[in-house]
């Protein structure tokens, strides 16, 4: 057996570049294995797209909304010997949403199974139900087949993957397609839905998404989903605290701008007061650095450019109205309000590069789960459209943005959803996520097509470079809470060996 490449010593000091989640679960797997870590983050705060905003007593999370796998959080502070107990309170969410269709029907998606096989049975079907437990069989042993082999793991070739779990996978039919996979368990739409949209996450139709990203919709539909009292933002700030307790240096407000070599290894990162791009810079001695900017961020600062056979395909972007709004709107946590199209809405906002003409759309009220976010007498409601990526569709958002914050309330009021007249307001668009460094636009990094998927996805480990190493959602395992969680345990194994 081949022993996987690390980072050759000296490994003492590490400096890791950002302070999102993958950039904090990279420090808290060092500290713990007794290097010494300083993060230099940018902003004022960690999380990164995990990020806050507050307006007039709202307190915003502009990035996920959907925490999954609470167990991963588990084990980046059991790293450092912290339990997630004594850190933050999550609150599972149940239902985990409450989707709703065109045809006025509404399903909602329990994570417990009892429970979903009677909404099931009540709503749609006896056989769908059946159908359902099957799917659910499959989707948990899908997850425990891909979990150590394909995401779990470090690669440094695609051979690494060939092993008894590829068969198991194969066999399973996880290398079919993910939406006719779904159908073959269940036979109403509504429910192919439920458990397919996710695709999306991943960057990719469900028609065309491999069926092994069905993981997704087991983390989402099985697994559980939950929410932290005091908003998404108390995760990221939680695992900082941890790492500042276990002896981690942060520098906030530090934006990193170059990295100083002698031959392959870094020697130095340097770095300037953000917003102060000409200041004298301050250097910053490194043993080994960990870049979890996005990826033709972290390559810029490498000074080098991949060598992809074919060019790399960004996900699709996405459109966020924050309103903060009188109380009333009777809306649960989340709320998936499916428009009548569904696969020409993906080739819109993935090939023909227009906004959805008849829209899927996820809504979220956190304040239904933590009161506290909002001031008295008001909630706060987010509503997330998928949107073409800036490569696919330059569209100029500054024009565009308002009237299509103008067109999602109208098309939620016909569906009825009233959300009342905002008090506050906040919209991000594509141009907002280009403004923040991401490429194509999309907060959602490098698109999980084949090409771009498991050991065929950007190595954590650069050719060529002694001691720096990726983390983040661009590298392996890629997008999501839970897999930049999980690229940061890899990450600070390539370096601990
Ligand atoms: C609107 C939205 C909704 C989402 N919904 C979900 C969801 O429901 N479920 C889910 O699992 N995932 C979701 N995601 C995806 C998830 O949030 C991301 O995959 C994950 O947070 C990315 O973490 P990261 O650490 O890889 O990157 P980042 O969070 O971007 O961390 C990188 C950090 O590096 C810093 N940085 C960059 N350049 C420099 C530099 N030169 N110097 C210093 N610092 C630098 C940045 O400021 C940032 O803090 C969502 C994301 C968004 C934006």
């Amino acid at each position: 057996m081949s022993t996987l490449r690390s980072v050759r010593s000296p490994t003492d000091h590490v400096v890791v570049v950002g302070a999102g989640l993958a950039g904090l679960a990279t420090a808290l797997h060092l500290l713990g294995a007794g290097r010494r870590v300083t993060i230099v983050e940018r902003d004022p705060t960690p999380g990164g797209r995990a990020g806050r905003l507050d307006l007039q007593g709202f307190r915003l999370d502009t990035g996920p909304t959907v925490i999954t796998m609470p167990e991963l959080v588990e084990e980046a502070l059991g790293a450092v010997g912290e339990k997630l107990g004594d850190r933050l309170e999550l609150v599972d969410l149940h239902p985990a949403y409450h989707a709703r269709f065109a045809d006025g029907s509404a399903i909602d998606v329990h994570t417990e199974p009892g429970a979903m096989e009677q909404e099931i049975r009540e709503k749609v079907s006896a056989a769908d139900a059946e159908g359902y437990r099957r799917l659910r069989a499959w989707l948990t042993e899908l997850y425990r087949v891909q979990m150590a082999t394909f995401v779990d793991a470090n690669f440094d070739s695609p051979l690494d993957v060939l092993s008894p779990e590829l068969a198991r996978l194969a066999l399973m039919g996880g290398f079919g397609r993910l939406g006719p996979r779904i159908g073959s368990f269940l036979d109403d739409e509504r429910l192919r839905r439920i458990f397919s949209f996710q695709a999306l996450y991943a960057g990719v139709p469900p028609a065309r998404a491999l069926a092994a990203y069905a993981v997704i919709a087991y983390m989402d539909t099985i697994a559980g989903v939950s929410f932290p009292k005091g908003g998404v933002r108390a995760l990221p700030q939680a695992l900082a605290d941890a790492a500042a307790d276990a002896g981690a240096e942060f520098r906030y407000g530090t934006t990193v701008t170059g990295l100083e070599r002698s031959a392959s290894r870094v020697r130095a990162v340097r770095s300037v007061p953000t917003g102060e791009l000409g200041a004298d810079g301050d250097r910053l001695a490194a043993d080994a650095v960990v870049l979890t900017c996005d990826l033709p961020v972290a390559y810029g600062l490498l000074g080098r450019t991949p060598r992809r056979a074919v060019p790399t395909r960004w996900s699709p972007s996405a459109y966020v109205w924050h309103a903060g709004v009188p109380a009333g709107t009777g809306l649960g946590h989340h709320t998936i309000s499916f428009g009548d199209a569904w696969a020409s809405t993906f080739d819109e906002i993935i090939t023909e590069g227009r906004v959805m003409s008849d829209p899927s759309l996820l809504i979220t009220h956190p304040t239904a789960t933590d009161p506290s976010l909002a001031p008295a007498g008001h909630e706060l409601v987010s509503v997330l459209a998928p949107t073409p990526n800036t490569d696919v569709a330059p569209l100029d958002w500054a024009r565009i943005g308002p009237r299509y914050r103008d067109e999602l309330a109208g098309v939620l009021a016909g569906r009825g959803i009233t959300l009342g007249e905002p008090v506050v307001e906040h919209v991000i668009t594509p141009e907002d996520w280009s403004a923040l460094g991401l490429a194509a636009g999309t907060p959602f990094s490098a698109a999980h097509t084949f090409a771009q998927t498991g050991p065929f996805r950007a190595r954590n480990l650069v050719r060529g470079e002694g001691n720096v190493v990726l983390a983040g959602s661009g590298t392996t395992p890629g997008v999501g809470v839970p897999t930049v969680l999980i690229s940061g345990k890899l990450a600070a194994a390539r370096i601990t060996g």
